[in-house]
């Protein structure tokens, strides 16, 4: 088998080979990143099948996301002595695909909730009907839900013991029902449900003779509930390898604990553990540098990675003057690689930290024309759901008789879309001429306080017209969404927020390039376009693009070159790690000691952040510090000044 994987041009090393050849019982393969683990996980399938005998439907492969599963799948049907319909036997699934296509088969038939934008709406309505919108913020509520359900609690458990409790109990429990109601399940459902149906004796023990092999890839990553999951599986047989690396942990937000992979020989102690040392992926510099800065981290386990390959050429470093620049720096820098023939298109990865944070590359791309691939975000940056409504907003204001754009306007009017499209076709046969806001306030079915919004929202977008694009979006902001974002909040701060800020941050800055709403609209609608006729071109096959995606999806992938924006304080670290924004969060639930703790934590996570970012590059290691955004000037990331080793860069 080895020998003809040899032929292939795949030479494992010794402990690869370890790994490979075990056996049965339970296997860690705890190693740093590009050191060969998921190599390795496709070859012991396929050595399982090639010599153990094993049928291939009897193995499951546990991954990270589907287009991982999908990518070991096509390495195993690689590997010469597998035939492609063995490879193709092979479950590998992710967590999610594995749960719902069980739940599937034992009869539950319910649909699946996966947009983000529908549950948060129906949050606010709830929290609007349980006159709470006020205090709590939907996306806050949800974080906390999807934590509490991840930690394999159900939402009827939730605490009742202060009034507080007793009511954020209330407004989760209604939440539930009406997904019930509907026969809706979100994502978190499935893993609950699967670990649900997993405690019937009977249905686990077939399971467990069903597959007989189980790997889990990116095991550092498994919450909870998923981790629970794994353990019952692979209870009977105990034929369980996990490969993960605690300094690659970036999902904690999800749930994600580092003891699952660091505690993993204590809950199995018996376990083979086998070290991977030798780092495939990256030249010696790009490896040492995501060395240099990991070591900072004081939660993790110390490892000695080498690099198997030459020195190659040290990391590049830039600072341009705000995001702007950077964005046609970088593209200028990857035009030029190309026209010299060094790269093709297809061998650039651009990673960023936040999705508001490639704005300004993305209209860069679209602008010149370049052919991408955005990876998990296919929507422009004007065009999702937070920043089309106040876009909307300003097209009313130019256009009062924008049917579009009088759609937006609806959610935060509390206005259901149903009613609001049915109140549109009614105009529409009477006064097709007429302005529709202005007899919305006319309508019959109107509730008082829904005509009171109504005639405020007319108000303000007669206001937006004579002002300045990025005053307009100020105003909106002011009035939409800052006593959401910025109220005392009692829970935990959540990526969604921070989200938010960031695109409404993002909109600012953009809108401040325009003197008039008018041209300011006009740009938005002609990167909208451009995007779509590069979708249409793109249908189908990806061909030579260049890949844009956030550090979180870049998991497990390796490019050429990788370039990585966005590299200053404020954005990697994100401002919600830093510690006064953690401490005032943190306030009103923890003790000091706690808060100290958590800020480390957060600290901890980003920077696992940046070193999945850095050891995703092959060759070549691109970073650039913005020195403001947002309208604020910006420090290099502290991150890079521990890697390249110097006070100040
Ligand atoms: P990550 O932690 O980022 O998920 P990983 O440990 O899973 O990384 P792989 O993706 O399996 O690492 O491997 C990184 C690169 O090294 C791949 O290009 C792979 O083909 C190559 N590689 C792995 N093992 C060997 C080997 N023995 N000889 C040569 N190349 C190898
Ligand atoms: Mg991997």
């Amino acid at each position: 088998y080895f020998r003809a994987l040899e032929k292939e041009g795949i030479h494992l090393n010794g402990p690869q080979i370890q790994a490979v050849r075990h056996g049965s019982g339970p296997l860690l393969t705890l190693a740093g990143a590009g050191c060969g683990k998921t190599t390795v996980l496709a070859a012991r399938t396929g050595y399982l099948i090639a010599v153990r005998e094993i049928p291939a439907s009897q193995i499951l492969l546990v991954t990270f996301t589907s287009k991982a599963a999908s990518e070991i799948k096509e390495r195993i049907a690689r590997i010469p002595c597998i035939t492609t319909r063995a490879a193709r036997a092979v479950q590998a699934r992710t967590f999610h695909s594995f749960g719902l296509a069980l739940l599937r088969q034992s009869g539950q038939h319910e649909q699946i909730l996966s947009d983000y934008a529908t549950r948060h709406t129906i949050m606010k309505i709830i929290l609007r009907r349980l006159k709470a919108g006020e205090t709590y913020q939907p996306e806050t509520l949800l974080a906390a839900l999807s934590s509490w359900k991840m930690s394999g609690e159900w939402p009827s458990d939730l605490p009742s013991k202060t009034a507080e409790e007793m009511k954020i109990k209330e407004i989760l429990l209604t939440y539930e029902e009406w997904k019930q109601g509907r026969n809706q399940w979100d994502f978190d459902d499935i893993l609950l449900h699967t670990s649900d149906l997993l405690n019937d004796p009977q249905r686990l023990s077939e399971l467990q003779s069903r597959f007989t092999y189980m790997m889990v890839d990116e095991f550092q990553d498994t919450n909870t509930v998923q981790y629970d999951m794994v353990q019952k599986l692979s209870a009977g047989h105990r034929n369980l390898m996990v490969v993960g690396d605690d300094d690659q942990t970036i999902y904690s937000f999800n749930g994600a604990r580092q003891e699952s992979i660091l505690d993993f020989d204590k809950v199995y102690p018996d376990a083979t553990i086998i070290a991977l040392p030798i780092n495939y992926r990256s030249d010696s510099r790009i490896l040492g540098l995501g060395t240099a800065l990991i070591t900072h981290n004081e939660f993790r386990r110390p490892k000695q990675l080498v690099a198997a390959g030459a020195e190659g050429l040290p990391p590049h470093y830039a600072s341009p003057a705000n995001v702007e620049e950077e964005a046609s720096f970088v593209m200028d820098h990857v035009e030029n690689q190309v026209r010299l023939g060094k790269v093709t298109y297809s061998d650039v990865a651009i990673l960023h930290r936040t999705a508001g944070s490639s704005r300004a590359l993305l209209e860069q791309l679209l602008l010149r024309g370049i052919p991408f691939v955005q990876y998990g975000n296919n929507t422009v940056f004007y065009d999702q759901s937070l920043i089309k409504t106040l876009m909307d907003h300003l097209r009313l204001s130019l256009n009062p008789r924008c049917k579009e754009a009088f759609q937006s306007t609806l959610g935060p009017l509390y206005i259901p879309r149903e009613d609001g499209m049915s109140y549109l076709v009614e105009q529409e046969n009477k006064q097709p001429k007429k302005y529709p806001l202005i007899h919305l306030t006319r309508w019959d079915r109107l509730k008082p306080f829904q005509q009171d919004a109504v005639k405020e929202r007319i108000r303000l977008i007669k206001k937006l017209a004579s002002l300045k694009p990025v005053y307009a979006i100020q105003e909106m902001r002011r009035l939409f969404y800052d006593k959401y974002l910025e109220a005392g909040d009692p829970l935990l701060h959540t990526q969604y927020k921070d989200t938010m800020i960031d695109s409404l941050d993002e909109l600012e800055s953009a809108a401040a390039q325009f003197d008039t709403i008018d041209q300011f609209i006009a740009h938005a609608d002609e990167l909208t376009l451009r995007h779509q006729q590069m979708e249409a071109l793109r249908d189908g096959d990806a061909g030579d693009a260049i890949q844009l995606l956030t550090i979180h999806r870049a998991k497990g992938m390796e490019f050429r070159h990788v370039y990585l924006i966005g590299a200053s304080e404020g954005i990697l670290p994100h401002s919600t790690a830093l510690k006064e924004k953690v401490t005032q969060e943190m306030k009103a639930t923890h003790s000091e000691k706690v808060e100290s703790k958590l800020v480390k934590a957060a600290l901890e996570e980003e920077r696992r952040l940046a070193y999945v970012a850095v050891t995703r590059a092959k060759e070549r290691l691109y970073i650039t510090s913005p020195l403001h955004f947002h309208g604020k000037a910006a420090e290099p990331s502290r991150f890079l000044l521990e890697a390249f080793g110097i006070k100040k860069l």
